[in-house]
């Protein structure tokens, strides 16, 4: 089970994963968007570790919230706002408990899907972050359900679907966000946001081995 430490040091992970990739996410939304989404994300998450370095909140649901605000406010762009609701509703979801377990995750990270596609109103196969979101999503209620599923085997399982399903957006032709403007032209590219939800979630079920 994972502590509201435990959710701090895995947030801070995940801000290290972005920093080192940081010139690939630019790299692969300079070639179907504006060149901005590794630097976007860089930004939110080095925020998050200033704030968790003056203080982590008290419960696991707190600190996800302090991410979420973060996000909102210091990303921007179309993935500030999604990932900072992932985190919201991933927060509100787990309420004031003290520690999360495999089941908690999964629902948290249930939570956070529908937040994206509630504010983004994005399908799967629309070529964004859902396309990496929905079948960690479901990977991660599969492990759930598996007797004696620990948080680092329910993350896993989320991190290897969605490092599937980002690679399949290379194939699709993009019908949300500034990659839909390019219309056929964007297939053939990985799209950023699905790849940086599969480093976020390689990150956090590193953190909880
Ligand atoms: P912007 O496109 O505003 O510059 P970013 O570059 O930070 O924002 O993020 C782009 C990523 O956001 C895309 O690769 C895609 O995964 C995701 N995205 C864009 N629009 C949507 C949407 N409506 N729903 C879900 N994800 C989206
Ligand atoms: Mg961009
Ligand atoms: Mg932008």
């Amino acid at each position: 089970s994972c502590t509201a430490n435990g959710v701090a040091d895995a947030l801070r992970a995940a801000a290290s994963a972005i920093a080192e990739h940081r010139v690939e996410l630019i790299e692969l939304d300079r070639a179907i968007g504006d060149a901005d989404h590794g630097e976007n994300l860089n930004r939110g998450f080095a925020a998050i570790v200033s704030a968790l370095d003056s203080a982590v909140p008290d419960t696991p649901g707190a600190v996800l919230k302090l991410a979420a605000t973060t996000l909102i406010s210091k990303v921007g762009g179309a993935a500030g706002p999604l990932y900072g609701t992932a985190f919201l509703r991933a927060a509100t979801k787990v309420g004031a408990v003290s520690e999360l377990d495999a089941a908690a995750v999964a629902e948290a990270l249930r939570a956070a899907v529908e937040g994206v596609q509630a504010r983004g109103k994005a399908v799967e196969g629309d070529k964004t972050m859902v396309d990496a979101l929905l079948p960690a999503t479901a990977a991660a209620e599969e492990a759930a359900r598996v007797e004696g599923a620990d948080v680092a085997a329910v993350l896993t399982a989320a991190a290897d679907a969605a490092a599937k399903g980002a690679e399949s957006t290379v194939d699709l032709v993009a019908r949300k966000g500034r990659a839909s403007y390019l219309g056929e032209r964007s297939a053939g590219h990985l799209d950023p946001g699905a790849r940086s939800s599969a480093l976020l979630l390689r990150a956090l079920a590193e953190a909880a081995r």
